[in-house]
C-alpha cells in the first residue's frame, strides 16, 4: 500500500519535515551528528515516490562506502518495497562505473574495462617509472601514485600537470602521470580516481551524454557530503546542472546533507570547501540546520563536543537531546594491549549476562586494522562471536589477487598489469629477461603487451630465446583455453575452478609444506564460495519476469565474469568486505556478532554500546598528527564520530604498553581523553598494576631514561580533570632518548639517520628523522626506542 503522507512526516521534527518536502532549488541538510540527516534523505526518496510522483529510476543517491550504500538501499526497501531497485543507490566509485560501462565507446574505450586498484596503480607506476628511468631511492612509486592522485581528485589531466610543473618534483610527477595514463588507456583499465575525473570529462566534453544523464536523473541526493573532493563535487554539478541546458533541460533537484565535523577523508583530497560554499556553488540553494539529535545520551553528546569544540575555525553547533543524562562513560588505562582487549571482552561478557546489551549491539573501535588482531585473539579464545569489517582483506590476499588478476586477464586481454603479474604464476619458465624482452618489443612496435605475447608465438620477437618462446606459447594457448570456457558462458566459480586447475596453481599450493600455502588453499577455497553466491544472489535479485530492475545497455550482465569482477573491485575499494563474509548484512546489526572496525568503517552508523579503544597519542591521534595542527585536527573530528556512535554506553581505553615493531612501545594517554570533561567519565582503573612496571628494563636497554611526574609539557587541561586525570598519577612516562636537530642516530630497522626536527616534550617528544633510502620517519621517544643516539 502507498504510504500516506502523514505517516511519512508524522515522526520528523519541523526542520526535518521542511527538508523532506522542500521543492526546486538545491538543498543542503548540515547539521551534527546523530540529528537525523541520513533519515531525511531516505525519507525524501520516499516522499518523492509517494507524494510528488517521481519514478524510482530517476533518483539517485549518493553515499560515501558500500556498506553505507546498502544500508540506505535497506532503509528505502523497508519504506518503498521492491520499487527501490530501479534506483541508483551508490557509492561515488560504484554510479561511475555503471556510467562509464554504458558510455566506454564515447571515451574510446571498452565496455569490458578492468578497474585497477592501488595495488596495480602503484605496480603500473613502478613499471613506468622504470621505463623513464626514474631513480626510486629519489621518487617512490608511492609517492609519485599519491601526487597523481592528488592532481586526479583536482581533476588536473596530464597535459595540464606537464605544463604547470615548476619544480623538479612536479616535472617528475606530470612526466610519470603522462605516461602512466597512456598504459592505462592502452590497458583497457581506468584507477579509482579516473573512474571520477573521466566520468567528469565525459559529462564536460559530450553535451549529449550529459542530457541523457540530466533527463534520467531528475533527483541527485548526497549523504555526507563534508566528505565529497574537487571531482566528486564537479561531478555532481555536472549531473544536476547549474541552469537550464541548451536544449532546455531544467537542473536537476539536489538535497545533501553533511556535518563539516565528521570530514575525515581529507588525505583522498576531502574538503568542507564543499559545504562551506554550497551556496555560492548552487544558486538560489536553500540550508536546512538540524538541532535536535536522536541518538545518544546527553552525556555522550557532551563528551564528543567537550572533544570537538577543541578543534580551530570551526562554526559552533547547537546539538540538544532530550534522551537524558544516561550511563557514564566508562574509561579503562591498561597495562597492555592484550589487557585491553581482555577487558573489552569481559565487559561485553557482563553486558550480555545481565540483558543489557546483545552481541550485535556492540561495536568495537580502533584507529588503523591492524590493531584488530589482538581482539580477535581473544574473541576467539573465549568464544564471544564477532566479525571484522575491513580488517585483513581478503581482497589483497596474494592468491585472491593471483586468481583474480587471471579473471581480469580473461575478461579484458589488454589488461597488462594483470597479464604480467600471471605471466609466470604458477612458474612456467617466462623469466624476468623474457618479459622485459616483450615489453621492450611492445614499446617500440607501439603495441600491447598480450599483443607481443602473441608476436612471440610466431617468432616475431627477436632476442627471444627457444625455451622461453616455447613456455610463452604454452601459455598464450591455456589463456585461450580457458577464454573458450568463458566464451561459452560458464558460471564465474566454474571458471575459477578452471583456472585453478588448468594453470595447475591449485596443485602447487597443495604440495607445499609450508602451512602458509594451506591456508591459501583455503582462501581460494572460499573464492570461490564467494563466486557461487555471487552467481545465486544475483539470480535471486532478479527475482520473477517483469520484477526486474532496470537494466542499462553497458551494465555486465547480471551474473557475468566482467558483473563479478566490477563488484569484487568495487567491494575491495570500499572500507567493507559486505561479500566475503556471506552477503550484505545492511546495517551491520542482525548477525548476533560484535562488529570490529575502525572509526573511518564507522562513520554514519551508531551502536547502543561503543568501545573506542587504543586512546593514546601517537595511536589515535595518529602519530603523524603529533605537531602537525591541520592533521590533528582531523584526527579529532575522527574521534568526534567515534563518540558519536554510541546510543547508550560509551567506553574509553588506553593502554600503558603497546608492542609496535615487535618492540614495546610506551604511549602516553591520547590528549582526546584529557579533552572529555572529566565529570562524565568514571574511570575503572587508572593505574597498571605494580607488577606490570618492568617496561624500563625491557629489552635491556642501554638508554639513559629520565622519569617524567606528569605530562611534562604544559599542555592546558579541561578545567574538570582535576584529581581523576588519567595520566600522571600511577605511572611514569619513560622517555628514552634526548635528541637535538642534527644528531645522527641508527634505528634498528631503518638504519643511520640525521634528526631533522624534534617536537613536543616530554612523553609527547617525537623527533623527525631522515633515513636517507629509508625516508623520513617521525618516531615517538618515550619507552624502549629501538635506537640509539651516534
Ligand atoms: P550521522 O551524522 O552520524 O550520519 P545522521 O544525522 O545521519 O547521523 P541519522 O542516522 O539519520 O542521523 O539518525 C540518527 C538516529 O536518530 C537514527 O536512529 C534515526 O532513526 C533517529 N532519528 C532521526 N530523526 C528522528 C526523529 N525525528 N524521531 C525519532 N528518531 C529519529
Ligand atoms: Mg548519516
Amino acid at each position: 500500500a502507498k504510504p500516506r503522507h502523514t505517516d511519512l512526516l508524522d515522526d520528523l521534527n519541523p526542520a526535518q519535515r521542511e527538508a523532506v518536502t522542500h521543492a526546486g532549488a538545491p538543498l543542503l541538510v548540515v547539521a551534527g551528528a546523530g540529528s537525523g540527516k541520513t533519515r531525511v534523505l531516505t525519507r525524501r526518496i520516499a516522499y518523492l515516490l509517494a507524494e510528488r510522483d517521481v519514478h524510482p529510476g530517476q533518483i539517485m543517491a549518493i553515499t560515501f562506502t558500500n556498506k553505507a550504500a546498502a544500508e540506505m538501499r535497506e532503509r528505502v526497501s523497508d519504506l518503498v518495497g521492491r520499487r527501490a531497485n530501479a534506483m541508483w543507490v551508490s557509492t561515488f566509485h560504484s554510479m561511475c562505473v555503471r556510467i562509464l560501462r554504458r558510455e566506454a565507446k564515447t571515451l574510446e574505450m571498452s565496455s569490458s574495462f578492468s578497474i585497477y586498484d592501488s595495488d596495480d596503480t602503484k605496480r603500473l607506476i613502478t613499471l613506468v617509472a622504470r621505463d623513464l628511468d626514474i631513480d626510486p631511492k629519489k621518487y617512490a612509486a608511492r609517492t609519485l601514485a599519491v601526487h597523481i592522485s592528488n592532481l586526479k581528485n583536482e581533476l588536473v589531466d596530464p597535459e595540464t600537470a606537464s605544463s604547470n610543473a615548476a619544480n623538479d618534483l612536479e616535472r617528475r610527477v606530470a612526466e610519470v602521470y603522462v605516461e602512466y595514463q597512456r598504459r592505462l588507456n592502452q590497458a583497457n583499465a581506468f584507477d579509482f580516481d579516473d573512474l571520477i575525473m573521466r566520468t567528469v570529462e565525459l559529462l564536460q566534453t559530450f553535451p549529449d551524454v550529459a542530457e541523457y544523464y540530466r533527463r534520467r536523473f531528475r533527483h541527485v541526493l548526497v549523504d555526507e557530503y563534508q566528505d565529497t573532493n574537487h571531482a566528486q563535487y564537479t561531478l555532481i554539478r555536472e549531473l544536476v546542472g547549474t541552469e537550464p541546458n541548451e536544449s532546455g533541460v531544467e537542473p536537476a533537484e539536489l538535497c545533501v546533507v553533511g556535518d563539516a565535523d565528521q570530514s575525515i577523508y581529507a588525505f583522498r583530497g576531502a574538503t568542507i570547501r564543499n559545504i562551506e560554499e554550497f551556496e555560492r556553488d548552487f544558486p538560489n540553494a536553500r540550508t536546512v540546520l538540524l538541532e535536535q539529535n536522536y541518538r545518544s545520551t546527553q552525556t555522550i553528546l557532551s563528551a564528543a563536543n567537550g572533544v570537538i569544540a577543541r578543534n580551530p575555525n570551526r562554526r559552533a553547533k547547537r546539538l540538544w537531546t532530550d534522551a537524558g543524562d544516561g550511563e557514564k562513560i566508562v574509561g579503562y588505562v591498561a597495562d597492555n594491549e592484550h589487557d585491553e582487549a581482555a577487558f573489552v571482552a569481559g565487559e561485553i561478557d557482563a553486558l550480555a549476562d545481565k540483558g543489557e546489551a546483545d552481541y550485535s549491539d556492540v561495536a568495537v573501535f580502533y584507529r588503523t586494522n591492524n590493531q584488530s588482531r589482538v581482539f580477535e585473539e581473544i574473541f576467539i579464545r573465549l568464544g564471544l562471536p564477532y566479525k571484522v569489517v575491513g580488517g585483513v582483506r581478503f581482497y589483497e590476499r596474494r592468491e585472491v589477487r593471483d586468481m583474480l588478476a587471471y579473471l581480469r586477464v580473461l575478461a579484458n586481454p589488454e589488461d597488462t598489469v594483470s597479464l604480467r603479474r600471471v605471466l609466470n604464476v604458477p612458474k612456467r619458465g617466462i623469466g624476468d629477461r623474457a618479459e622485459a624482452v616483450i615489453a621492450t618489443y611492445a614499446e617500440r612496435e607501439r603495441i600491447s603487451f598480450a599483443q607481443a605475447l602473441r608476436g612471440a608465438v610466431n617468432g616475431e620477437v627477436p632476442l627471444l630465446n627457444p625455451r622461453s618462446a616455447k613456455a610463452i606459447t604454452g601459455f598464450v594457448e591455456l589463456l585461450d583455453e580457458l577464454g573458450e570456457i568463458v566464451e561459452s558462458g560458464a558460471e564465474v566459480a566454474d571458471i575459477l575452478e578452471a583456472v585453478l586447475e588448468r594453470t595447475g596453481y591449485r596443485a602447487e599450493l597443495e604440495e607445499s609444506d609450508d602451512p602458509q600455502d594451506a591456508s591459501r588453499v583455503e582462501n581460494l577455497t572460499e573464492l570461490v564460495t564467494v563466486a557461487r553466491e555471487f552467481t545465486e544472489f544475483t539470480a535471486e535479485v532478479a527475482g520473477p519476469e517483469g520484477e526486474l530492475p532496470e537494466i542499462d545497455p553497458g551494465v555486465p550482465e547480471p551474473g557475468s565474469l566482467p558483473a563479478f569482477l566490477e563488484r569484487v573491485s568495487l567491494v575491495a575499494d570500499a572500507d567493507s568486505i559486505p561479500a566475503a563474509d556471506g552477503g550484505d548484512d545492511g546495517d551491520g546489526h542482525d548477525s548476533g556478532v560484535v562488529t570490529l572496525m575502525t572509526v573511518h568503517t564507522a562513520k554514519g552508523l551508531e551502536y547502543p554500546v561503543v568501545f573506542c579503544t587504543g586512546w593514546e597519542d601517537g595511536i589515535f591521534p595518529h602519530m603523524r598528527a603529533l605537531g602537525d595542527p591541520t592533521e590533528l585536527a582531523e584526527e579529532r573530528r575522527l574521534a568526534y564520530v567515534a563518540i558519536t556512535r554510541a546510543r547508550k554506553r560509551l567506553y574509553v581505553s588506553r593502554s600503558m604498553v603497546r608492542s609496535a615493531w615487535g618492540q614495546p612501545q610506551m604511549n602516553p594517554a591520547s590528549r582526546f581523553l584529557d579533552e572529555l570533561p572529566g565529570e562524565l567519565v568514571d574511570w575503572r582503573r587508572l593505574a597498571p598494576s605494580p607488577s606490570s612496571g618492568g617496561f624500563g628494563s625491557s629489552g635491556g636497554s642501554p638508554r639513559a631514561a629520565t622519569t617524567w611526574g606528569r605530562r611534562g609539557d604544559g599542555t592546558s587541561s579541561p578545567s574538570g580533570s582535576s584529581g581523576t586525570s588519567p595520566f600522571g598519577k600511577g605511572w611514569k612516562d619513560t622517555v628514552a632518548l634526548k635528541l637535538d636537530v642534527g644528531d645522527r642516530v641508527s634505528h634498528d630497522k631503518y638504519g643511520l639517520g640525521t634528526v631533522i626536527a624534534c617536537d613536543g616534550a616530554g612523553p609527547r617528544a617525537t623527533a623527525t628523522i631522515d633515513f636517507g633510502a629509508a625516508g623520513k620517519v617521525r618516531l615517538m621517544l618515550i619507552g624502549s626506542v629501538p635506537m640509539v643516539k651516534l
